[in-house]
Order: C-alpha cells, then sequence, then structure tokens
C-alpha cells in the first residue's frame, strides 16, 4: 500500500454509498459498499441521450440489489440501461453482471478471457480443479489450516457472482465501442487479471481504469496455479508502458477504489519503480535458497494469515517466477516438498 501525495485529486468529497456525483458531463461516479476489507468500488454510469451504460456491476449481495434498484428508480431520469460493460472477472466487478443482464436484457460486453473466469467462479471447482489449486499451494507453503480455509473461500466467492444465463459482447485490445455517451477506445492491460479492459475516451480525456491504475494501491499480480510457471507480472510490466504510450498525462484517471486523479503517468511509474524494487529486495534476500513463505518478511509489513495468503503467495511467487524467466533464479522442489529458488 502506497500513497501518492503528488496526485491531483480534483474532487475532495466522494458520493455517500449508494450515491452519485457527476464527475464530468454524462459521466457519474456511483460508489457501492463490500462486504470485504476493501469496503467500497466505484461503478461508473455515463449518460446518453436515449440511455445508459454501467460501467461494472458490484458483488452479489443484497445491499447491491437494493441500490441498483435504487438507482433504476430514482437516478435514470426514466430512461433505460443500454450497455453493461464488465471491466475484469474479480467478483467486486462481475457478480452482479448475470442479475443486470437478466433485468435489463443485455448481454453484457466483456473480454473472453474476463467473461470465461466469471462463468468459472459461479459454476465452482470440481474436484480435480480443487487438487491442480491445492497441489500449488502446498509447494507454495499452505498449512492445513489455510488448505481448509481455500476451499471454504471458494465456497464463499461462488455465492458473490450471478449466473451470466446470457452471452457476451466481446471486447477486443484497440477496438473502438459505442457506449451511451460516445466512443471508448478499449486498452487491455494483462497481470492483474487474464485480460483486463480499461476504457479510454479521447473526447472527454477520461480513463475507466478498472483495478489497473488504482491511485494508492498496488493492484494485486498473481500466479495462476493452474499455470504454476506462468510469468504474469512481464505481462503486467508490459501492460503498463503501453498504456502509458496511449493515454495523456493530463487525462481524469476514474479508478475503482479510491478518488478520481490526474497524474497517470506518474502513477505508472510509481508502480512499475514498486515491482523493480520488490524484485530486487528478493533477488537480494536469496543469498541460500528460500521457500515462497520465507520471503513474506521481506515483501509484505502485514502479518501474513490464512485470510490473506492466497494474495501473499500469488504476488510472491509472480515476482519469483520473473526473476526465473530472467535467468536470475532457477526454481526446485525440496526435501520438504515445498517450491525452492536460489541464484543461478
Ligand atoms: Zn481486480
Amino acid at each position: 500500500m502506497k500513497q501518492n501525495s503528488k496526485l491531483d485529486y480534483p474532487f475532495s468529497k466522494r458520493p455517500p454509498d449508494g450515491g452519485t456525483i457527476e464527475v464530468t458531463p454524462n459521466i457519474f461516479w456511483l460508489r457501492m459498499p463490500l462486504p470485504i476489507a476493501l469496503n467500497h468500488i466505484n461503478l461508473w454510469l455515463l449518460e446518453g441521450d436515449e440511455g445508459w451504460t454501467i460501467i461494472d456491476s458490484g458483488m452479489a449481495t443484497k445491499e447491491s440489489k437494493t441500490i441498483w434498484n435504487n438507482i433504476f428508480t430514482k437516478s435514470l431520469k426514466k430512461k433505460p440501461v443500454e450497455e453493461i460493460l464488465i471491466t475484469h472477472m474479480h467478483l467486486d466487478h462481475s457478480g452482479l453482471a448475470g442479475w443486470l443482464a437478466n433485468k435489463w436484457n443485455i448481454e453484457p460486453h466483456f473480454t473472453e478471457k474476463e467473461f470465461l473466469e466469471t462463468v468459472k467462479i459461479n459454476n465452482g471447482m470440481n474436484d480435480d480443479q480443487q487438487r491442480i489449486y491445492l497441489d500449488y499451494y502446498k509447494k507454495c507453503g499452505y498449512d492445513e489450516e489455510a488448505q481448509l480455509h481455500f476451499i471454504e473461500r471458494n465456497k464463499y466467492r461462488q455465492s458473490l457472482v450471478t449466473n451470466l444465463e446470457s452471452g457476451f459482447q466481446e471486447l477486443d485490445d484497440q477496438q473502438t465501442v459505442k457506449l451511451s455517451n460516445g466512443l471508448w477506445q478499449i486498452i487491455i492491460a494483462q497481470g492483474h487479471s487474464p485480460s483486463h479492459a480499461c476504457l479510454f475516451s479521447e473526447e472527454n480525456n477520461v480513463f475507466i481504469c478498472g483495478d489497473v491504475l488504482l491511485p494508492r494501491i498496488t493492484p494485486n499480480v498473481s500466479v495462476n496455479p493452474a499455470y504454476p510457471d506462468g510469468n504474469p507480472l512481464k505481462d503486467w510490466l508490459d501492460s503498463l508502458e503501453n498504456i502509458k504510450q496511449k493515454i495523456p498525462d493530463d487525462v481524469l484517471v476514474l479508478p475503482s477504489h479510491g478518488y478520481p486523479y490526474k497524474g497517470a503517468h506518474l502513477r505508472i511509474e510509481t508502480i512499475l519503480k514498486n515491482h523493480h524494487d520488490k524484485l530486487n529486495k528478493i533477488y537480494e534476500n536469496i543469498d541460500e535458497p528460500k521457500t515462497v513463505v520465507e520471503l513474506f518478511s521481506v515483501l509484505f509489513e502485514s502479518q501474513i494469515n490464512k485470510h490473506n495468503i492466497v494474495l501473499a503467495v500469488g504476488e510472491t511467487m509472480s515476482h519469483l517466477n520473473y526473476l526465473v524467466a530472467e535467468s536470475k533464479l532457477s526454481k526446485s522442489i525440496d526435501k520438504n516438498g515445498l517450491y525452492s529458488f536460489s541464484r543461478t
């Protein structure tokens, strides 16, 4: 977690939970509470002459549905929802996509990978998938308590996403998509999730970044247990460099968590530096072979427990795999069956 005091925050007040603020003509900021440690998500409503576009959905909770129903009766000026666009698969973004799609009889916009991952969460894991994930987490150092928590957590996650019964409208990188208030360019970022859609409006000079350029939190980049040798951090760093080329520094960034801000290029540089610092710290600390859990204290100030170990393992492994791909480290299995990393 890092605060960046040099960013320019044009709004000193946020909307109340369930309320909206118009941040720039025809773009409204809706704040939705979340039942997790990250206690809110920002959703965006785009107003057109004929109707509205919803960007991201909130988690599938009773409270979120009540807020949406309230918005539909009081805030849409008697115009319908025409389009729904989900930036990525994480439950706070995609949880109510199916419910909203049914309610408005619309096929939501998704990238293909994010749609398929959302469906996967909704279906739950079968025994084979669970075995693959647990095998990976055991090699990363999960104890029995953390393994049991992982199984429980999957069931809970399944309850926070609604069934996607409709098809979807596919988003591609560089595509221009017409939403209620005009044209938006899709810019895909990989690494935080498989194929996260960001939206840039040149006309409004607005960048809806989802979780990609959060102002104060460095978004989690995790190795997918189904691809234990993957290098998502490389994809993530490349995606950030690419975004920097595509958006101007003075764009108004609308993030999914925290306040809207200006200073996109500085924020990208800060996030890049954060990862390079972590890579250096890890490399310096592997003066002798180390397991994943032995590196937690190098990367995290807070105590790692069964609740946050999934993010800690993901983040640590993404940096380790990056260094392996760079041929700076090698990965093996030690006598206890744990991943062990050494300098080459
Ligand atoms: Zn996310």
